[in-house]
């Protein structure tokens, strides 16, 4: 009567949809985690995302042991490597939720062809347990896919939404034998390796500690102050207005009806019209996430390049030593490089700053959205195709978003949200004893510059806007 529960992108067992479903089934369930070579050994990779994805697996494991089961690690090809050992260990049933992304679409259908055959259990329906309602729900009047935010915050945020429910029995749960454990050492089961045996270290300290526990914490701070000043905070990057739950959420370490839940708390804990506004603020954000997800789970070919035509064959640019630049945080422009040098030496970045250097890729260098794209989930702890992808593609203007030709200016938006250099200065720290006012216009001579080593800028910002303006008309003309 066993049941293997593959855990992918829900690390924990508190409100785990498809896991209640198992549960509900037998008391015989045993998680389930496959190291996908495909993913660890692909070129978009962040050393600080395997290390936090790591952390929150042990974290995992442990409670797991203390519901008297285990979480058992697979190396391999889960197309090849689960079908095989659920054959082999007998298993009733593989279960598990659902992901909008087309691999994982793919592979799902795959796995699900190999359990057939064996005539074992899979999921029956799809379990949306990442998100607060399942993309076929949300539809417009005439039936079709929202392409536009604002439409789709209407109708999502009037849907009644589904509370946090315990799951029975968890306590109660058994485990494998030690004949059946010896067959999953057979069938490639390993101890859990650390990032660093998979080839990717990260040294630095992590956002937000791993599992389950640290996520909540997180949760009830962020609930209990700065969600309250969200609205204006969130917009500067030196100051700690936002909720740094992105890579629990990224990885389900935290569910995501437990965050709305919390959220409609607050709302009824607040007393002023101004909270409560603060409070949908940040509402409005986690179902970006979920609009993001959506359109890659409608939109699947937004994985592969621009939505719109205007920029499917537009002439970017290929200057390595620009990409270099700005890879590196040496562009010349400080808010930039700051920006860049939070997010290499971190794994995270302020989303104001990401909307600053997508901006500047783009339409001051010139460069295709996909190279910075993938440098993000290179570098990123909560890289998340949907939401990555959707930042970009309205970043670039070649996304669903319907404004034409978004174009950020460094300086003003220095002189915005870090009015006082104080993001600047943490990060780019040969410009500290810099005037405040050079730091946000960037008026900095050669000679100062060269004092301290800090690059020249490596564009006119006035002359690239006018480039892309250019370039951009042509395409337009072009369709
Ligand atoms: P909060 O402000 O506290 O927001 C709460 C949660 O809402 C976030 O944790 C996140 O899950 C969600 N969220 C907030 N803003 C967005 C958004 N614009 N799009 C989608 N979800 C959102 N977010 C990722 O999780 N992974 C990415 O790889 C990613 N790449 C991005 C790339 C670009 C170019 C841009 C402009 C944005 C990107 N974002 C990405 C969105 C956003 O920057 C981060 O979610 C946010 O900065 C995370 O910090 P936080 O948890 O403190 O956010």
């Amino acid at each position: 009567n066993l049941i293997l529960f593959w855990h992918r992108r829900d690390l924990r067992l508190a409100d785990n949809t498809g896991l209640a479903k198992a549960i509900a089934k037998s008391s015989k369930v045993v998680g389930l985690f496959c190291l996908d070579p495909n993913i660890l050994k692909a070129d978009d990779v962040a050393s600080v995302r395997v290390t936090y994805m790591i952390g929150c697996l042990r974290s995992l494991q442990e409670k797991y042991t203390q519901a008297g089961s285990q979480l058992l690690i697979l190396y391999g090809k889960p197309t090849e490597s689960i079908p095989k050992l659920a054959s082999a260990l007998n298993a009733r049933a593989v279960l598990w939720n659902w992901d909008v992304e087309p691999y994982s679409q793919e592979r799902d259908r795959t796995v699900i062809d190999a359990l057939k055959e064996k005539g074992i259990e899979y999921p029956e329906s799809k379990n949306w347990d990442q998100l607060l309602h399942a993309p076929e729900d949300i539809r417009s009047g005439s039936g079709g896919v929202y392409t536009v935010y604002t439409p789709f915050w209407r109708n999502w945020s009037q849907k009644p939404k589904v509370f946090p429910q315990d799951i029975e029995n968890l306590a109660s749960l058994e485990n494998l034998t030690e004949v059946e454990q010896e067959i999953a050492q057979q069938n490639g089961t390993v101890e859990l390796p650390s990032a660093k045996d998979l080839g990717y270290e990260w040294e630095g300290e992590l956002i937000i500690a791993p599992g389950e526990i640290a996520a909540q914490e997180q949760l009830e701070e962020f609930c209990y102050s700065a969600i309250n000043e969200y609205q204006e905070q969130r917009n500067f990057p030196a100051v700690p207005g936002t909720s740094l739950l992105s890579p629990a959420l990224k990885f389900g370490v935290i569910s995501i009806r437990t965050v709305w839940e919390a959220t409609v708390e607050a709302l009824e804990n607040s007393r002023s019209d101004e909270t409560k506004a603060n409070i949908e603020t940040w509402q409005k954000e986690i179902a970006w996430r979920e609009f993001y997800q959506h359109a890659m789970y409608n939109f699947p070919e937004l994985a592969s390049g621009a939505y719109r035509d205007t920029f499917k064959n537009f002439p970017w640019e290929s200057n390595e030593k620009h990409f270099q630049a700005w890879c590196e945080g040496k562009t010349g422009y400080p808010i930039v490089d700051a920006a860049m040098r939070q997010l290499n030496e971190t794994g995270w970045m302020h989303n104001r700053c990401r909307m600053i250097v997508a901006s500047f890729l783009t339409k001051d260098l010139l460069l295709n959205p996909q190279w910075g794209e993938k440098y993000f989930m290179q570098r990123l702890i909560d890289g998340d195709l949907s939401a990555n992808n959707g930042g970009w593609q309205w970043s670039a203007s070649s996304g669903m978003d319907p404004k034409p030709v978004r174009i950020f200016n460094p300086a003003s938006q220095a002189q915005k949200f870090d009015p006082e250099g104080e993001y600047i200065r943490q990060w780019v720290s040969e410009l500290r004893s810099f005037d405040t006012r050079c730091l946000l216009t960037g008026n900095i001579t050669p000679l100062e510059r060269q004092a301290v080593s800090y690059p020249e800028p490596i564009v006119d910002h006035k002359v690239q806007q006018r480039l892309f303006k250019g370039l951009y008309k042509q395409q337009k003309e072009l369709i």
